[in-house]
């Protein structure tokens, strides 16, 4: 029996399941760069070429253990138009009794993957991904019942069940979560470490050249481009994240700084989730260094709970909740997508750097995702598709099951609290507490109205008041609310008719004095 393993973009690794039994003698591996794959939403360029540089290196490293590889590349003379398109004209060529799979990342690929039985004739064995700590059954099972979905109690149910940073029983210096040490403002004056990057060899460089060439209006710069396309290299930047920047992971994991995205940020994502590297092995390495004193617990569990936690979390309630997870708008959130998200053309030096970032490296961090972009789109009610398909364009990282439950649960509250037992909304006192971004802006994070008053501000507080219906409930935001209550009648109105002129000038660009 001949069998065609079909590998997706972000299943690199020898150990995915699709390969399991795996004859060489008989069976052969179909890969593809796909037209409609790179173009669905407008990809970063660096995440284009990051992907196509990974998969081309895997197709080497598989061919050169006499695997058979029928790789199709976007620059053959008949490249394929889409996944079906590249199955087709694989099984034209092969002549395979059956196809095998490790199911997909997206709701989407997998509802296609389920129409091949049909079309091709051809029984299709979909397997899971047993990358994930969790699989998708074990996830439905922990959720069943429960009224919200709390990340923490998912994440204490795996420490038990893997026995990560555990000492018996017990969680690992007697807490579960140590994140209450993990916000400390950067101290002036304090280098993060460099980033291990990873010069483009021939291959690399042949993809950069391709996508300069098909994708150069696409957002974001192609280059310096230092990403690690290879297994070993995956590996290394992984040994350079223990030994040089895990130590310090913890602390300021909430900081943010002008000009340095990755401060102690691990920046593995992009090697998790093409397969580059497992999540098994960089929890464990993670571990390891606290075990043997070469990083502190507050720092370890903070990544383990990443990892383990968020990563495992999100992709479960990814495929519990989908299809109808992402057309949820508990909020009745409308607006269009600010043009400055792509031209980072913005006074708001916060939303300046962090696009800035974005548009150098394809990355920026969590916080800066969370509470600065996320933040402003919920602030102001960006709709849901729009500033989605954003975050899944511009980071490299960005992969839908992983994107979409960070952007609509958490930063932009759209599922109306099933992650999130509040909003993550915050005024400019927050991001001038975490960050160095309000010195020189053109605004005042002190400032509450007025001319030279911290946009957030308004529009934080006129977010409150708008959703009282939904929010004034929220035990959480008690507090808020009574602040606003408190408010004279004369400020609250003060408040509503700026925040009205700037959610106004949002969709005028050029307007003077706002916005320009
Ligand atoms: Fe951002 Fe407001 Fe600070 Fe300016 S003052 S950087 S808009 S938080």
């Amino acid at each position: 029996m001949r069998t065609l393993v079909f590998l997706f973009g972000d299943q690199l690794c020898r150990d995915i399941s699709a390969l399991s039994g795996f004859d060489p003698a008989s069976d052969v591996v179909a890969m593809a760069e796909v037209d409609e794959e790179t173009r669905y939403v407008p990809h970063h360029k660096q995440k284009i070429a990051f992907v196509l540089s990974a998969m081309r290196h895997f197709a080497e490293a598989l061919a050169a253990e006499s695997i058979a590889v029928d790789y199709r590349r976007l620059d053959d003379p008949a490249p394929a138009a889409c996944l079906t398109a590249a199955l087709e004209a694989a099984i034209a060529r092969h002549r395979p009794d059956r196809i095998v799979v490790t199911e997909p990342g997206e709701w989407r690929v997998l509802a296609l993957v389920q129409t091949w039985p049909q079309r091709f004739g051809l029984p299709v064995e979909i397997r899971g991904d047993d990358r994930f700590f969790c699989t998708r059954r074990d996830f439905a099972a922990w959720a069943a019942g429960r009224k919200d979905y709390r990340m923490e109690f998912f994440y204490r149910a795996m420490r038990r069940r893997t026995g990560l940073l555990m000492e018996g029983e017990a969680p690992a210096g007697g807490r579960w979560n140590f994140d209450a040490e993990n916000r400390r403002p950067l101290p002036p004056g304090l280098r993060p470490p460099e980033r291990r990057r990873f010069a483009p060899d021939a291959t690399t460089r042949a993809v950069l050249d391709l996508v300069e060439r098909r994708f150069g209006d696409h957002f974001g710069d192609l280059e310096p481009f230092g990403w690690a396309v290879t297994r070993d290299d995956a590996l290394a930047a992984l040994e350079h994240f223990i030994a040089e920047v895990l130590p310090g992971f913890g602390d300021h994991q909430d900081a943010m700084k002008s000009g340095a995205p990755f401060l102690f940020h691990a920046v593995l994502s992009p090697y998790l989730n093409v397969g580059l590297l497992g999540a098994r092995e960089v929890c464990a390495r993670a571990e390891a260094a606290w075990r043997t004193g070469a990083a502190p617990l507050n720092a370890v569990e903070g990544f383990v709970r990443q990892v383990l936690g968020w990563r495992e979390y999100v992709r479960g309630l990814y495929w519990l909740m989908m299809p109808d997870y992402a057309a949820s708008n508990r909020l009745g959130a409308t607006r269009p997508l600010p043009g400055f998200y792509w031209s980072g053309e913005t006074p708001m030096r916060c939303l300046a750097e962090a696009i800035a970032d974005t548009r150098r490296h394809g990355y920026s961090h969590h916080i800066q995702r969370l509470m600065v972009t996320g933040n402003f789109a919920l602030l102001t009610g960006v709709a849901p598709a729009e500033i989605e398909a954003w975050y899944l364009a511009v980071y490299v990282d960005a992969f839908e099951w992983v994107e979409l439950p960070n952007v609509h649960g958490m930063a932009i509250f759209a599922d109306g609290g099933l992650m999130a037992s509040k909003p993550y909304a915050a005024s400019g006192a927050y991001i001038d507490r975490m960050s160095d971004y309000c010195g020189g802006c053109r605004y005042d994070p002190a400032v509450k109205t007025g001319p030279r008053a911290c946009p957030f501000n308004l529009l934080y507080w006129h977010f409150l008041a708008e959703h009282r219906p939904v929010l004034g409930g929220n035990p959480r935001l008690a507090m808020p609310y009574r602040t606003l209550d408190r408010m004279s009648p004369g400020r609250r109105a003060t408040i509503t008719r700026e925040a009205v002129a700037f959610l106004e000038a949002l969709e005028r660009p050029a307007e003077p004095g706002l916005f320009g």
